[in-house]
């Protein structure tokens, strides 16, 4: 790797692909601006670091007596919901990670900052201050959403929380255009346990020198003036990463990932609806049919990823009926992982049933492709009502409503009858996130506003 000197930036990705992909589209940026990039990782989830070739990626591990120890190892991890996964990540690397940040900062080469998702929350603020260098935050998630974040002090005291089911369709007179069912939880035994994670994130936030967003002015305006008012610290809406000039390898190609653009070669324009739950969500069986069955009817074209383990009790597919996949036979695609970007930005595809990550929203949105929403938990709700009511992108279809009537009639919708503009709108979106991405845009200016405050901070380096 070439040296840059007096140009490193560490990051610290949190580690699942919603996260992680973001954050190493940043570091493409950073360094087709010159930088080099340090990453730090958790050895849980560790990515293969022959697929970034371009940046230095460090295991974090446990240093027990000379000893490398895993903190926390997959299969204690599997058993977890995911806000008890975050905060044991939280807690079982927040020394390894100290130890490594000093190491990296020690090693003599000029570090300009910490980029840390936010996620981390205040320890990572913390770490930095001890060790002297400062610290930027990533979000990953949408502006508004986060509002809906750091508005959750509020909104127990005025007693939204815990949600009442008689009060799903109330409005949150406090976050328009958001419903009581909107507002980002997840259901969990301990709902304290969200509630610290969240306010970790929104504190931490507001220690940092300034937060960097994958989301574009022009989507997100009053959300992030809104937020940069909150946090009190300079906002860097750049987004959508992905479409910004980078150095970032293509990504490699699988069999799989070359069989399913051949797939897609061979439909015609715009038919084909890509149904994918994003990378943690996980379905019940009988949703699972529901969706099967849902596809199947709508006789449209599908592709439709189904992770290992995303039906709980199953492996992958068991549950369908025999004979389902002979039944539909070229006219459907099931495969366990796809290469989203390139899926999205193929002329056959015509519709996205997304569960509406934000990665998954803004990916869309800069390819001008519908929606079909089926939030499954946290940001998704609110991402969702963005998505139908204010961007006028997408058509819902709730959870509880996933039966294969519903299914056909939003597919038929969104594809046959062009869901009242919904394509028009699509590409006006999608130009106008182009806008923001040419030279004189808002994103393109953010970034360079970006780079000049990363330098602008006073190197630190320990003598060697
Ligand atoms: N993704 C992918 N292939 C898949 C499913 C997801 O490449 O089959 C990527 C997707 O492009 C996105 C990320 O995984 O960048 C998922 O992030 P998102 O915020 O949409 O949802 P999450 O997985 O965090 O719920």
């Amino acid at each position: 790797m070439e040296e840059r000197k007096g140009r490193r930036i560490i990051m610290f990705p949190l580690p699942f692909p919603g996260h992680f992909n973001p954050m190493i589209e940043l570091a493409g940026i950073f360094h087709h601006r010159g930088f080099s990039v340090t990453i730090l990782h958790t050895s849980y989830n560790f990515p293969d670091p022959s697929r970034h070739a371009h940046f230095t990626l460090r295991a974090i591990t446990h240093n027990k007596e000379g000893e490398e120890e895993d903190p926390l190892s997959q299969s204690e991890a599997s058993s977890m919901d995911l806000i008890a996964l975050i905060r044991q990540l939280k807690q079982s690397y927040a020394e390894p990670f100290r130890q490594s940040l000093a190491a990296e900062v020690r090693g003599g080469e000029t570090v300009c900052c910490l980029v840390s998702d936010a996620i981390w929350g205040r320890n990572t603020a913390l770490v930095a201050e001890e060790i002297g260098v400062r610290r930027m935050v990533l979000r990953t998630g949408g502006a508004s959403s986060f509002c809906a974040f750091a508005a959750f002090p509020l909104l127990r005291d005025k007693g939204y929380f815990p949600i009442q089911d008689s009060r799903l369709e109330e409005p949150v007179t406090e976050l328009p255009p958001l419903k009581v069912k909107d507002l980002p939880v997840i259901k969990l035994k301990e709902p304290e346990e969200l509630y610290r994670v969240v306010n970790d994130m929104v504190e931490g936030a507001k220690l940092s020198s300034g937060v960097i967003w994958n989301t574009f002015e022009d989507l997100e305006t009053f959300s992030l003036m809104d937020i940069s008012s909150k946090l009190q610290v300079p906002c860097f809406p750049i987004g959508p990463f992905h479409k910004h000039s980078n150095d970032l390898p293509p990504k490699t190609k699988n069999k799989e990932d070359s069989e399913t653009t051949e797939w897609l070669n061979k439909r015609d324009p715009q038919s084909v609806i890509y149904a994918s739950f994003g990378s943690l969500a996980a379905i019940e069986e009988k949703e699972f049919l529901g969706i099967a069955w849902g596809l199947r009817n709508s006789e449209q074209p599908f592709l439709w990823v189904v992770r290992p383990g995303s039906v709980r009790g199953s492996e992958w597919l068991e549950s369908l009926p025999f004979g389902f996949i002979e039944n539909f036979g070229d006219k459907g695609k099931i495969v366990k992982w796809a290469n989203q970007l390139e899926v999205l930005a193929h002329p056959a595809i015509g519709a996205f049933w997304t569960h509406c990550g934000w990665n998954s929203t803004l990916e869309s949105i800069s390819e001008g492709v519908p929606m079909i929403c089926t939030p499954c938990f946290s940001d998704q709700h609110v991402n969702a009502r963005y998505i139908v009511d204010v961007w006028r992108v997408g058509m819902v279809l709730e959870r509880s409503k996933m039966e294969r009537k519903e299914i056909e009639k939003v597919i038929r919708s969104v594809i046959m009858e062009n869901g009242d503009g919904l394509k028009e709108r699509c590409l006006e979106l999608k130009e106008r996130a182009n806008i923001c991405l040419s030279k004189e845009g808002s994103s393109s200016k953010h970034l360079d506003k970006l780079v000049s405050h990363v330098l602008s901070f006073d190197s630190y380096a320990f003598a060697s």
